[in-house]
């Protein structure tokens, strides 16, 4: 299983065995999948136009009306939840005519080397019939993401830009399991083989992090370092890695630069990952 598995059934063939944040994918052959919508939140939707910076060709992409949206909380992992709609589906521009896919807020960043690349590496494999649905499903948005992951890895994009894709994914595939009813025979099943979808993008998002943190500048995914460091505690703890949470949160702890309310988060953080350590 991997991350980018399946997009071999809409067009594009890609080795999954091993994805890292510097893999670059080996392209294989091609097929066609159609995918349906399955809940109903037109009513916060909006078509928004795109001219695709790889293939130069118009499209209409959906995007989520911010004025809508009522934030109900955040997740550990800062994955934010809201009432009746979950806009993380919405938030990559997909190309429906050559497959080229980033977060809408960079989507039309591209150095003109990266544009060759995703050319010749995504646009020229990709055969795909778009849905045309008025909503996206989490697997249609899945694939989206997909599609953005490939695009990165295939355009060389920065440590930073995988890890927050994998991160999204990650939120992405909680909230599809969160929609799943209890009383399905499969449920049991399915909640487990999203869980493990989820801990391979966390794992990989924290591995992307981690580079980032050693070798790019601040802000690293819109993040501080403090807010970075404890955003990989978080994520630490989650893929059974307490150890390195304990260290990242006694940084914080011990830094004079950061405010006595994050620094209550941090202990209790520490708390629960000494507690797993002990366990
Ligand atoms: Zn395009």
């Amino acid at each position: 299983m991997g991350l980018l598995s399946g997009l071999e059934a809409l067009g594009i063939g890609v080795s999954t065995q091993k994805i890292t944040p510097d893999h670059r994918p080996v392209f294989t052959k091609k097929k066609k999948k159609h995918i349906r919508s399955e809940h109903d939140e037109r009513g916060f939707l909006y078509e928004k136009k795109y001219i695709c910076p790889v293939c130069d060709r118009e499209f209409e992409a959906l995007r989520v009306k911010k004025s809508g949206l009522k934030l109900i909380g955040r997740d550990d992992d800062l994955r934010p939840r809201y009432v009746d709609i979950d806009p993380l589906k919405y938030d990559i521009v997909f190309c429906p005519r050559c497959g080229y896919s980033a977060l809408a807020d960079s989507y039309e960043q591209l150095m003109p080397y990266q544009r060759r690349w995703i050319y010749e590496g995504v646009a020229m494999h990709f055969h795909y019939e778009n849905p045309h649905n008025e909503e996206y499903s989490y697997d249609e948005a899945y694939v989206h993401y997909q599609f953005a992951l490939l695009c990165a890895m295939v355009g060389g994009a920065k440590a930073s830009v995988k890890a927050r894709l994998c991160l999204k994914m990650a939120w992405l595939i909680r909230g599809k399991a969160e929609t799943i009813n209890p009383r399905l025979p499969v449920y049991e099943k399915r909640q487990k083989a999203l869980r493990a979808k989820e801990l391979e993008a966390l794992r990989l998002a924290l591995v992307g992090f981690e580079k980032a943190r050693n070798y790019e500048g601040y802000p690293v995914a819109g993040l501080g370092q403090t807010a970075l460091d404890m955003l990989m505690s978080s994520l630490s703890m989650e893929v059974g890695d307490p150890e390195t949470s304990v260290a990242l949160l006694q940084g914080i702890i011990a830094s004079k630069a950061v405010k006595d309310k994050l620094k209550e988060k941090a202990r209790s953080m520490m708390s629960t990952a000494m507690k797993m350590i002990s366990a």
